[in-house]
């Protein structure tokens, strides 16, 4: 495989962009080598700029539900573009937006967009710190919640990946409202209930966790979690950037059966334009300005690109006749077939899907249910395997702690291609 246009753009652009990426987690280094550049993508196919074509599961970290460019998508931002692409006034399609969010996810009566993952995060923070009128904050080890200081604590994705969980710049002011427990374990939580009682605003967690690769909740775990906040006045806060209309129409909380009181969304709601939003109870999002107190805002939140692309993507969403039962036959079909591979081969390992989420642990462990079992896996073998994939023509996240994204557009015969290139790289390291 030719990749020399990429290699030769990494080194043009780390001349003015740190480690050439915008994002850490687009870089190769954890893998080896260098990132791909991509020229452009349809479907469930990416490009690189050697024009290799490759079969995509990173979908842009999750946002292409519908494949890229979809061709709906595309009309309506064309559309949307002839007439402005910014007021910093409202439009009627972020009211249309909102109440269709709020269809889907009921916990949601009232929303605000923002512009990424990380500002839904961080305002939906201090929006439960505003309303408890308490600083601190349980997140757990291994999850991630953007870029903000008060969740760069133990936290998962890129920040894991490159082995800085807690964050140098992160005040240690900050870093001490940061309480962390274990994911899956309820009694570490409830051991800081009691030592903070009273103290605690908020606990978030990714309902079902893709930043450390894909791991459930166990029902005690998550029923316990709800308990806990309701018993103590502290705020439960989904965050379901990855998972709000990934893995169910109603997103983690639908499949789980748990009302949070807010739940933070990005990705998908965006259909590929940079977009975040944080909602939830009515009562608690009136104390946001210019309503109450609570102070946050945005040049460009709502505007028209990113609320269209999200407009037409969560239409389609809603709308498609059985979009949601077809995305679990697709993926269910992956994964039987990759876990199919690792039993015909004897290989060691544990795929963890939720949906059209999904990982691959290279580990001896039997299961894999939070992040010490995480820690257990072997990543060289995994820097392996991705590096024989990409040969095949398969593109993934390059890092073991991330999840694979399936899309409508994966067609049965790219996935039986998936699973056969799989095989072959096993067989391979073996
Ligand atoms: N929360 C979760 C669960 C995420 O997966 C991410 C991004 N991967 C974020 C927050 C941050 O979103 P963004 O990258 O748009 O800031």
């Amino acid at each position: 495989m030719n990749t020399q246009n990429s290699k030769n753009a990494f080194q043009q652009a780390v001349k003015h962009i740190p480690g050439g990426v915008n994002s850490p987690v687009r870089a190769f280094k954890s893998v080896g080598g260098n990132p791909l550049f991509i020229q452009s993508a349809k479907g469930s196919k990416i490009t690189d700029i050697d024009n290799n074509e490759y079969i995509d599961y990173v979908a842009s970290w999750g946002p292409m539900i519908l494949g890229h460019s979809h061709p709906d998508v595309i009309e309506a931002l064309h559309q949307t573009a002839l007439k402005g692409t910014s007021f910093g006034a409202p439009t009627l399609i972020e009211t249309e937006i909102a109440e269709l969010i709020c269809d889907m996810i009921p916990s949601i009566e009232s929303i605000r967009m923002v512009n990424s993952g990380t500002e839904a995060t961080m305002s939906a923070l201090r929006l439960a710190r505003g309303y408890t009128k308490r600083d601190l904050v349980i997140k757990f080890e291994g999850c991630y919640h953007g870029h903000g200081d008060s969740f760069l604590i133990k936290a998962g994705s890129g920040a894991l990946t490159f082995g800085t969980p807690n964050s140098p710049g992160v005040t240690k002011g900050t870093a001490s409202d940061t309480l962390t427990a274990e994911y899956n374990n309820l009694d570490s939580v409830l051991n800081l209930f009691r030592e903070y009682e009273d103290q605690i605003a908020a606990v978030i967690l990714e309902p079902v966790t893709g930043n450390m690769g894909v791991v459930r909740p166990t029902d005690e775990f998550i029923k316990g979690l709800r308990k806990a906040c309701t018993e103590n006045g502290t705020l439960l806060i989904f965050d379901e950037v990855m998972t709000g209309f990934r893995v169910a129409k109603g997103g983690a909380q639908e499949i789980l059966g748990i009302t949070p009181d807010l739940t933070t969304l990005g990705k998908i709601i965006g259909g590929g334009l940079p977009v975040g939003a944080y909602g939830g109870k009515k009562e608690i999002m009136e104390h946001l300005a210019p309503n109450g107190p609570i102070y946050q805002a945005g040049t460009l939140s709502g505007n028209p690109m990113a609320m269209t692309a999200g407009l037409v993507t969560l239409k389609k969403l809603h709308e498609t006749p059985d979009f949601y039962e077809k995305l679990e036959e697709k993926a269910a079909f992956l994964c039987n077939g990759l876990q199919e591979n690792l039993n015909k081969l004897n290989f060691p390992g544990v795929i963890n899907r939720v949906g059209s989420m999904f990982t691959l642990f290279f580990t001896n462990e039997k299961e894999v249910n939070n992040f010490s079992d995480v820690m257990k896996c072997d990543t060289d073998l995994f820097a392996k395997y991705f590096m024989l994939g990409l040969e095949s023509g398969i593109y993934t996240a390059p890092s073991q702690f991330e999840a694979g994204f399936i899309s409508i557009a994966h067609s049965t015969e790219e996935l039986q291609k998936t699973i056969d290139a799989s095989y072959r790289a096993l067989e391979q390291l073996k």
